[in-house]
């Protein structure tokens, strides 16, 4: 360590913070959605000019070399925080963005800590891993979202903070005093360096965490369904297969219910495109808060839904599929002061061995849909399969699957 020169070493930070925040702000333009991108390219400019004014120490007043740099560092560890809270979509706070700055720049006009530099050392250190924590508790905040990179990246601004904050506690206990010895110190060195390595991973860290959330982002336009919020058909096919899978060693009665809104196309040509939108609206959430979490739904099309009762015995998966229609025929009857009164027709088959595939069910289902409309609409009707026989059935079945 003590062979590296320390003015290569500051040249060196200088270069590599200006590179990775042209870096990351290059990034950003290229994908301007995520706004934290932009944050965290700044602080890395903004420690560039930060080390850049550490390295004139001597040649210029101290007052720029150190109070001025340590002001514009304690900045950019700020800005990095900000970008965090911007990246989880959070509040901008300026104030708390110069604090740590304002800071510094006041307690360095008290002469007990002009002349102490263990305080000064304290002080900076402090500030410095207050951002830090700060920057790790934010990402800690969000970790609902699924990034994987979100792990690494509050483990190193865990990690940087404390290790700038066991800096002054070395920094008093050694002999040599840093800021008598600024070039030649080993210390400087050392916390230099870590610096540089802490700098260089976070950049990477934090660029991969915008990449994950893009590629989150698009994978999720592709499963969920824009009007309505639900899953898509392709989407709740792959959930229905997984359900399956999952459950394939322990199987329960499973329902599948398909359901079609009645005259749709004339409650379009009577209230407008948009009240039917909101129609199909109304049926999602009516569906999300009737279904429990467990079950799947699905907007397979146009007007036509799809959901999985998994662990549902065939007289608690009718009384569902009811509360269903009658919650949605209920709901309706107003729609933004329009008497809309749309009804659902579901075709529902009931499954007490789930080998049977998805798609084989909902072809059940479709059978029984296609009974319920020609029975007037507005109803629940259930598929009997063939090797489900139900002697107490009241209703002729819709179609055995024969
Ligand atoms: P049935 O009772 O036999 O199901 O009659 P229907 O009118 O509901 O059936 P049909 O399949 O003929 O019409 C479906 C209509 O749904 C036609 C289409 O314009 C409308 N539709 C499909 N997707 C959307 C959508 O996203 N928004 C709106 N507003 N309408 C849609
Ligand atoms: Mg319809
Ligand atoms: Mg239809």
């Amino acid at each position: 360590m003590m062979s590296l020169d320390i003015n290569t070493l500051f040249l060196v930070t200088i270069y590599v913070e200006a590179i990775l925040g042209l870096l990351l702000l290059f990034a950003w333009v290229q994908n301007t959605s995520i706004h934290g991108v932009a944050w965290w390219g700044f602080a890395h400019l903004i420690r560039a000019g930060s080390v850049m004014l550490f390295g004139l120490y001597g040649s210029v007043p101290d007052l720029v070399s150190i109070d001025l740099a340590n002001a514009l560092l304690f900045t950019a560890f700020a800005v990095t925080w900000t970008g965090a809270r911007v990246f989880d979509g959070r509040s901008i706070e300026p104030v708390y963005l110069v604090t740590g700055a304002a800071l510094w720049l006041l307690v360095c006009r008290l002469p007990v800590v002009i002349e102490s530099v263990g305080i000064r050392a304290l002080i900076s250190s402090g500030i410095v891993t207050a951002y830090t924590w700060l920057t790790a508790y934010e990402f800690w905040r969000g970790r609902d979202e699924a990034l994987v990179s979100r792990w690494p990246a509050i483990f190193m601004f865990f990690a940087h903070g404390a290790l700038f904050l066991l800096h002054t506690p070395a920094v008093t206990l050694l002999p040599w005093r840093p800021l008598n010895t600024i070039y030649g110190s080993v210390w400087l060195t050392i916390i230099s360096f870590e610096a540089l390595l802490f700098t260089i991973s976070i950049a990477f860290i934090l660029l991969a965490m915008a990449k994950e959330r893009t590629e989150l982002r698009h994978r999720t336009a592709a499963m969920v369904d824009p009007l309505t919020g639900i899953a898509n058909r392709r989407a709740f096919l792959e959930n229905a297969e997984m359900l399956a899978k999952r459950h394939a060693d322990a199987p329960k009665p499973t329902a599948v219910l398909l359901i079609d809104l009645d005259h749709f196309k004339s409650i379009n040509d009577r209230f407008g495109h948009a009240v039917g939108d909101r129609v199909l609206e109304m049926f999602a959430s009516i569906a999300q808060t009737t279904l429990r979490a467990s079950d799947l739904l699905g907007r397979l099309g146009g007007e036509e839904f799809a959901a999985v009762l998994y662990d549902a015995p065939r007289g608690a998966a009718v009384a569902v599929a009811e509360r269903l229609r009658e919650a949605f025929a209920q709901a309706t009857q107003d729609v933004e002061g329009r008497p809309v009164c749309a009804t659902m027709s579901i075709g529902l088959v009931s499954c007490e061995m789930p080998l049977i595939d998805i798609t084989s069910l909902l072809a059940q289902a479709d059978q029984a849909l296609y009974f319920a409309k020609e029975r007037g609409r507005n109803r629940v009707e259930v598929a009997n399969l063939s090797l489900v026989i139900d002697n107490n059935k009241p209703k002729p079945a819709a179609r055995s699957a024969a």
